[in-house]
């Protein structure tokens, strides 16, 4: 069974069907029916998929801003105690995937923080379902995602027991959906996402392009030090960037690259930069596996095209920074899941909830060394 058929199969059920959308398929999705690449159709999406018959419809920019926010205070604590950097940003699956493989001995610079998708899918069945009284038993998330990997993600995921997200479908898959079932984007009226998990700062908006995450982090850390007027943008498009911005009377230095050979680039530079008498310190580097990020994801509309990316891009970034709040600490909507949930980020619940990225790194690792061992045995 396709996963779109699983879909379709939920929706005819008595399950309580709930769909989360990524930033990214905002402003990719709109090409499927004949728009200019870049049209952002956000609330056009929402009544589309409530027409289908999703009972609730989240936004997956919600759990970025609660990544971002998480990622921040391990960042804070890293630098509090003199590392381990760079403190490597670990949402991007591919790239979770090519380091498990090829650089195991980096996993522990990755931050435990789980991906957007999967802290969306958590907090649905667990906060959003205690304050809606609704049964997490009953509830079946899907992820519209703009990535393939995102799928192996959940499944990932549910492998460990938790299943937060119940099938993942791409950009392409529900634009076939729709398609199917006769609900023209187009003719749709405008909704706002539901209550709980559908307010989203520009932060967590920006995740979707290369240099949001790194964007977010690094002005959530303002206002972790106490600055609540400092707000940096990291919106330029080439495929390594480096930036230095000072947090709490530090030079934190900030690397941000898209595509897995130009990590390796980066990498050299820093072993390079290590031999140097004035060495420099590198505390975070966002990766992600795609052009311009998830924009440019293989679940995304096709042709691929780096023009039709760069129009994406721009579009994601003017989306985002319509929005008043900058960062999560600024959206009323994450201090009420603190205030009335997990209390504070890094605290007990939230590394429960929030924080086992870093067991299924660690699976996957002795998974891996088994495979070895076997070979080393044959
Ligand atoms: S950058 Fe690409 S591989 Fe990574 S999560 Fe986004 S779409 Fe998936």
């Amino acid at each position: 069974m396709t996963d779109i058929e699983k879909v379709k199969e939920y929706l005819k059920s008595d399950d309580i069907v709930v769909a989360q959308i990524a930033p990214a398929v905002r402003v990719s999705i709109g090409e499927e029916f004949g728009l200019e690449p870049g049209t952002e159709v956000t609330k056009k999406i929402v009544s589309a998929l409530r027409k289908l018959g999703f009972k609730y419809v989240f936004d997956t920019c919600f759990g970025a801003d609660i990544v971002a926010l998480e990622e921040a205070h391990e960042f804070k604590e890293r630098i509090e105690h003199g590392g381990p950097f760079p403190l490597i940003t670990s949402c991007c699956i591919g790239w979770k995937l090519y380091a498990l493989k090829f650089f195991p001995d980096k996993m522990h610079q990755l931050s435990t923080c789980m991906a957007p998708q999967i802290a969306t899918g958590a907090l649905a069945k667990t906060y959003f379902a205690e304050k809606s009284g609704t049964d997490p038993e009953k509830i079946k998330m899907v992820s519209i995602m703009p990535c393939i990997s995102k799928k192996k993600e959940a499944e990932l995921h549910a492998e460990i027991g938790v299943c937060e997200i119940n099938k993942v479908l791409t950009t392409r898959e529900i634009a076939q959906l729709l398609k199917e079932k006769n609900v023209d984007l187009m003719k749709m009226d405008d909704s706002d996402f539901d209550e709980f998990l559908g307010e989203a700062s520009q932060g967590g908006r920006k995740f979707g392009v290369t240099g949001g995450v790194a964007e977010a982090v690094v002005n959530t850390m303002f206002r972790l030090y106490g600055d609540n007027e400092t707000s940096i943008k990291i919106e330029d498009d080439e495929e390594v960037g480096y930036y230095s911005f000072n947090v709490g009377g530090q030079e934190i230095n900030v690397v941000r690259v898209f595509g897995l050979h130009n990590f390796v680039k980066v990498l050299k530079k820093i072993e390079e930069d290590n031999k140097n008498p004035d060495k420099k310190t590198y505390h975070l580097i966002e990766v992600m596996a795609c052009p311009y990020g998830c924009l440019g994801g293989p679940g995304q509309p096709l042709p691929i095209s780096m023009d039709k990316n760069k129009m994406r891009a721009k579009s994601l970034r003017e989306y985002a920074n319509k929005q008043t709040y900058t960062d999560p600490l600024s959206n009323p909507e994450i201090k009420k899941v603190y205030d009335t949930y997990l209390s504070a980020p890094g605290c007990r619940k939230s590394k429960d909830l929030l924080h086992i990225g870093c067991m299924i790194c660690k699976i996957e690792l002795d998974k891996l060394s088994n495979k070895n061992c076997d070979k080393k045995g044959d």
